[in-house]
């Protein structure tokens, strides 16, 4: 029987980088290594990845189960659970036969299937063109298996074999990966993490296009309580999940929101709130070389990100880019793909959030930087921001 026992794995977009690609596939193998511990081989060769083989069995399940893993890595296109033969004709097509018996066996032969073969051949020592021996193999399969059908568009069973001078594999399945870069290829940025929906998915924009991110949430104890803390706990660990060691700073906001609520124009208190996150984190940002903040600002939202107000927060900031994956998308489209990375459910937990604490019943919609300049000339800005980053704490 052969004995699918490993994981072809296929970069993604890295492989345009060109003389980059170098780099792009040592992150993508720390972070592959990260994710499967120290008991599973991992394999460059030519442009691929080999994950295996997986100690202590060849069970279906157990290759299915890492490729599925593996797939969620950003920078992987796709995976495939695999058996490896060597490469010389009989040995594949004995090999091909045996999986696809397996694969045909709980539809006992009755019902007819739709399948397509479909070689690459990059190893040129191996006598037959990829075309001649996919077809030659198909009619084999056929002879072999009456119920079977080509089905060049698309097949029921895509029968994948890649042959190369390391061996030839086999695979009958193919998971979609992640797509996007490998985490940590495009450096560290810093992304400001409430409670809700969006910042999560931002952060998770961030890490998809190569980024790691750090996350960085404002505090409102005591005004709120443990449970709203313990949910953007649980949001980073969420996070966590796609790019690993992920940091979660905290930095004590009560006593500045407290300062910034006794100002007048009650309008200006959201906006006020917000420039001060930006100046810390900013502050912090440079402190640990992040290159860049995130927010999960969309245009228009509500009141604190009309066009107006985000150039007004923008204002406090020195000069850091600051990124909003989520500028142009529609609540809808962010909380798709909030389901789809895991973190909705967590989102929607119903904790209070700072911000809506001590909410202004008008907040202004079309802030000015004058205004909130002359209303933050009544507080120490130095004094407050920089206790509060001195005060941050980080948590793993
Ligand atoms: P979210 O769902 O991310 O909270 P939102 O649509 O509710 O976004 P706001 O609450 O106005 O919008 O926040 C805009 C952005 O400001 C957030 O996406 C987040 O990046 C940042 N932010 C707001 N509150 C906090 C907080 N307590 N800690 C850290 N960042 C925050
Ligand atoms: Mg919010």
């Amino acid at each position: 029987m052969p004995i699918v026992d490993l994981v072809v794995l296929r970069p993604g977009e890295i492989s345009l980088k060109g003389g980059n690609r170098r780099y792009f596939e040592k992150i993508l193998r720390k972070n592959l290594r990260a994710l499967l511990g120290k008991d599973i081989p991992i394999e460059r060769l030519w442009g691929r990845f080999y994950l295996g083989p997986i100690p202590g069995g060849g069970e279906l399940g157990n290759a299915r189960a890492l490729a599925q893993k593996a797939a969620k890595v950003f920078g992987v296109a796709n995976t495939s659970p695999a058996c490896r033969v060597e490469t010389n004709e009989e040995a594949i097509t004995k090999a091909c036969i045996e999986l696809m018996g397996q694969e045909l066996l709980p539809q006992k032969g009755t019902r007819e299937a739709s399948f397509a073969v479909r070689v690459r051949r990059a190893d040129k020592t191996f006598p037959k063109r990829s075309m001649d021996f996919a077809r030659s193999l198909g009619g084999t399969l056929i002879d072999a298996f009456p119920q079977l059908r080509v089905d060049l568009d698309h097949p029921m069973i895509p029968l994948g074999i890649e042959i190369r001078p390391e061996g030839s594999f086999i695979f009958l399945e193919q998971f979609k990966g992640a797509g996007g870069l490998p985490v940590g290829c495009e450096g560290r940025v810093l992304c400001l993490l409430s409670g809700g929906i969006d910042s999560p998915v931002a952060a998770w924009q961030m890490m998809k296009r190569g980024c790691r991110v750090d996350l960085l949430h404002f505090d409102s104890r005591p005004f709120i309580g443990e449970g709203s803390l313990q949910k953007v706990r649980r949001l980073a660990h969420s996070l966590n999940g796609w790019q690993g060691r992920t940091r979660l700073g905290i930095v004590e906001f009560s006593e500045i929101q407290t300062k910034l609520r006794d100002l007048p124009k009650e309008g200006y208190r959201t906006i006020l709130y917000r420039r001060f996150m930006l100046r810390i984190a900013e502050r912090i940002a440079r402190e640990r070389g992040n290159g860049a903040l995130v927010t999960g600002d969309s245009l228009g939202q509500v009141a604190s990100q009309t066009l107006e107000n985000l150039h007004v927060v923008a204002a406090a900031s020195e000069g850091l880019p600051i990124f909003r994956p989520l500028i142009g998308f529609d609540k809808e489209e962010t909380m798709a793909l909030a389901r789809k990375i895991g973190t909705f459910e967590i989102s929607i937990e119903p904790f209070d959030d700072c911000c809506t604490l001590f909410q202004p019943e008008q907040p202004v919609t079309r802030g000015k930087i004058e205004v909130a300049e002359r209303l933050e000339a009544k507080v120490d800005i130095e004094d407050l921001v920089t206790r509060a980053v001195e005060e941050c704490h980080w948590e793993t």
